[in-house]
């Protein structure tokens, strides 16, 4: 039904009774895509005809790839491309039920035990995505009367996992351990708390400081929960993610990670103890009533972590292209915050000048994403750079050259730079 337009027949100061409000009103007034699609300056759902990692064409251009999360480059790697289609052959294109019923696979269960060997913890749970992951963990482990303490910067779908608890919500300064010892020592003793921290944060690209965070998690009897979305891969010997980097796996509780960065497929998984595996099994509402990972992304992600371990040399690779990038970036003096990974923020500062920013680069042709509000807070938008392990020193020399007259055109860095 649609209702009538606003105002027709309203007497000034009084509600119309003939206006019916419809839920649809907020869409209709919706206008913030038209306007910025109007000024050339809609950044988003752009087509990539072909390409993925490292080179893509968009309308039929080819551009540099320096927005992608596949950090190893594996999306487009034969053996595990023909592993996906292998596991299609086998097992069909979809599980067609949840885990719970009818959708666990022999590859559901060896991919499990493979990831919770490979972070260092008893058992594992895959789930659909990295985003029900953190929602389903989260809101069946936090009951009412519980805490939990979560960084400024943590992920969205963390957010959402809080808000779907019925514990509560305390978010301390980004990274800053005399802000969270404040808000854990204003917490009843007796009561469960759990700490979340990104282990390498989505946008800034910095590192948690996991040191301060379980040397706290220790003294006030929380437990830690790691989402390493973008440090599985990366971070840690053979990229076993920020715990093992730090050498901290046995004080972390629990550990999260996607298959949509390095792993080169969808899904997501946790793990932990057996016992906690258990129960988010029986309760995460996520898992238990969503379908299970498709055949092609388990089986993807199985032959990832081979990949990972034989070519080691991409880990490598992928440090040498991040510090190559950094310390061009940082010679012509922009502003990359605190990051000290693949995720490489330019802070740009203003929205619309982020926005503009990003289509001379596009213009210049470089494919990267611009970061703004409530992705980030207001007045900190941003240009966020990924690398990968495929990008050549050519590619990444080139990109800092573009990058040069962007920084001087929009006032980022010194004329002579
Ligand atoms: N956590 C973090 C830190 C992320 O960056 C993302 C993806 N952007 C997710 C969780 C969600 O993962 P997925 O894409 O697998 O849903």
């Amino acid at each position: 039904m649609t209702s009538k337009p606003h105002g027709s027949g309203m007497a000034l100061g009084q509600p119309d009774a003939n206006v019916r409000p419809s839920i649809l009103d907020k869409c209709t007034a919706f206008r913030i895509p038209d306007e910025l699609k109007a000024g050339g300056l809609y950044p988003y759902h752009r087509i990539i005809e072909t390409g993925q990692d490292t080179e893509v064409q968009v309308n039929g251009r080819k551009m540099l790839m320096l927005g992608s999360n596949s950090y190893l480059e594996l999306t487009t790697h034969p053996r595990i491309k023909e592993r996906a289609a292998e596991a299609v052959r086998q097992y069909g294109t979809g599980c067609a039920g949840s885990r719970f019923l009818n959708g666990t696979l022999p590859i559901h269960v060896e991919l499990e035990r493979k990831l919770a060997d490979l972070v260092g913890k008893e058992a594992a749970l895959v789930f659909p995505t990295g985003f029900q992951t953190n929602t389903g963990v989260i809101s069946s482990l936090v009951h009412k009367g519980e805490y939990i303490i979560g960084d400024k910067y943590i992920h969205a779908c963390i957010m959402d996992g809080c808000q779907l608890s019925h514990g509560q919500l305390l978010r301390y300064d980004h990274n800053n351990m005399a802000d969270l010892e404040e808000k854990l020592s204003r917490l009843p003793e007796g009561a469960g708390k759990l700490i979340v921290t990104d282990g390498v944060f989505s946008m800034e690209g910095d590192i948690c400081n996991l040191p301060g965070i379980t040397e706290l998690a220790a003294r006030y009897g929380a437990q830690v929960m790691v989402d390493d979305a973008h440090g599985i891969g990366v971070l840690g010997p053979q990229g076993r993610g920020t715990a093992a980097h730090f050498g901290l796996t046995d004080e972390v509780d629990l550990i999260m990670g996607t298959f949509s960065k390095s792993l080169a497929a969808i899904g997501g998984f946790i793990a932990g103890t057996e016992r906690t595996i258990n129960y988010l099994m029986h309760m995460a509402r996520p898992y238990m009533f969503s379908a299970s990972a498709s055949p092609a992304s388990v089986a993807a992600v199985l032959a990832a972590l081979e990949v990972m371990e034989e070519e080691s040399w991409r880990i490598e690779r992928l440090w040498e292209n991040t510090r190559f990038l950094k310390q061009g970036f940082d010679e012509l003096g922009f502003d990359t915050g605190d990051s000290e990974t693949p995720v490489i923020p330019i802070l740009v500062g203003e929205f619309e000048t982020c926005l503009k920013m990003w289509h001379f680069l596009q213009e210049e042709g470089i494919f990267v994403n611009p970061v703004v509000p409530p992705g980030v807070p207001p007045g900190r938008s941003l240009i966020r750079i990924s690398v990968t392990a495929g990008h050549t020193r050519e590619q990444l020399a080139w990109a800092l050259e573009v990058f040069r007259k962007a920084g001087r055109h929009f006032g980022l860095i010194e004329l002579g730079a």
